[in-house]
Formats: C-alpha cells, structure tokens, sequence
C-alpha cells in the first residue's frame, strides 16, 4: 500500500533532505580536496568547502534555494502569467 509514497512530502521534510543532502555533498568534497592535499597535488592551508543547492525555472531562468522557492510557492513568472495580483 505505498502507492504514491513518494509524492507525499511536507515543506519541512523537503528542506532537511536538501540540507542533508548539502551537508554530505561538503564532507564528501572536504575529504576529496583533503585527500588531494595529503598527496600533494594542490597547498592550501585552510579549505572551506561550500555547496549550495539552487533550484532554477528555466522558464525564465530565475533561481531560488528550496526554503526561497516554498516560502514563494513557486516561482515568480507563474504568479505574472496567474495575474492574481490585480496587475
Ligand atoms: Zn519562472
């Protein structure tokens, strides 16, 4: 009976799973850049990685991170074509 598991998500789950998934995604690329510095192929004394995950509409190429893109309910040329603004 899981049918249609996967769609059923809340805004809140939707952010700690990307967050999750940015947090490995920087301990991964830590240890990767780590490793090349243990065997000398780069000197850098103090590494920071960042990753930032963006969600672009491509339909007018505007970018958003997935708290912007929820705290909007969407991106902003669905709301130009709904015209719900009175505009
Ligand atoms: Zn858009």
């Amino acid at each position: 009976m899981d049918t249609g598991r996967e769609a059923a998500i809340t805004p809140e789950e939707a952010v700690s799973t990307t967050e999750w998934a940015r947090s490995r995604s920087r301990s991964v690329v830590s240890e990767t850049v780590e490793r090349l510095e243990n065997v000398g192929e780069i000197d850098i004394a103090e590494p920071a990685v960042s990753v930032s995950i963006r969600v672009t509409c491509e339909a007018c190429g505007r970018s958003y991170t997935i708290q912007d893109l929820l705290a909007a309910g969407g991106c902003a040329c669905n709301r130009e074509r709904g015209g719900t603004d009175g505009e």
